[in-house]
């Protein structure tokens, strides 16, 4: 990490802060170990933030993260790399306390108020729960038309031997 982002998360609520900023994801160690990034994509693989802080919308001080990155990784079916594009949406409730009103609230997450706290880190950890254990193409993948199971048909392996 060339430099660590660290952000008073509860100050920032209270204060209803806001920043937008982008680092390179060559800076996330462990997301980097699932990426594939030989030649430019260990340059140019970004990963986008904002974050917003809050005190309304709970009724208690919040923060809402935006992750918005294109990822590098090697498709499980055919092996070729592949972009997989995330944008991905985060609130957060700053208290060192879980209320019941919104410990069952699965749509929430909770961050203990923290004066120090690491957003580099924090987003990394996001991406890495977000990334696709076995990601694939959605389309224009070159084995698309052998889905596991499924035999190849005999006069197209006989056209790709004329050839
Ligand atoms: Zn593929």
């Amino acid at each position: 990490m060339n430099k660590t982002l660290a952000i008073n998360n509860l100050e920032f609520a209270q204060k209803q802060q806001k920043l937008s900023d982008s680092f390179a994801a060559s800076n996330c160690k462990r997301l980097v170990d699932l990426l594939v990034m030989r030649g430019k994509n260990g340059d140019q693989t970004t990963i986008y933030f904002e974050l917003m802080g809050d005190c309304k919308q709970f009724r208690h001080p919040s923060l809402h993260l935006r992750i918005k990155t294109q990822l590098p990784v090697i498709c499980q079916r055919c092996l070729d790399e592949m972009q997989i594009n995330l944008d991905l949406n985060y609130d957060y409730l700053i208290s060192n306390t879980v209320t019941k009103e919104f410990d069952e609230n699965d749509e929430i997450d909770w961050l203990e108020v923290d004066n120090e706290m690491n957003l580099h880190a924090l987003i990394e950890d996001e991406l890495l729960l977000a990334m696709p254990i076995a990601p694939v193409h959605d389309k224009n993948c070159s084995k698309h038309s052998m889905q596991s199971g499924e035999k190849p048909n005999p006069f197209a392996v006989l056209k790709g031997k004329i050839k």
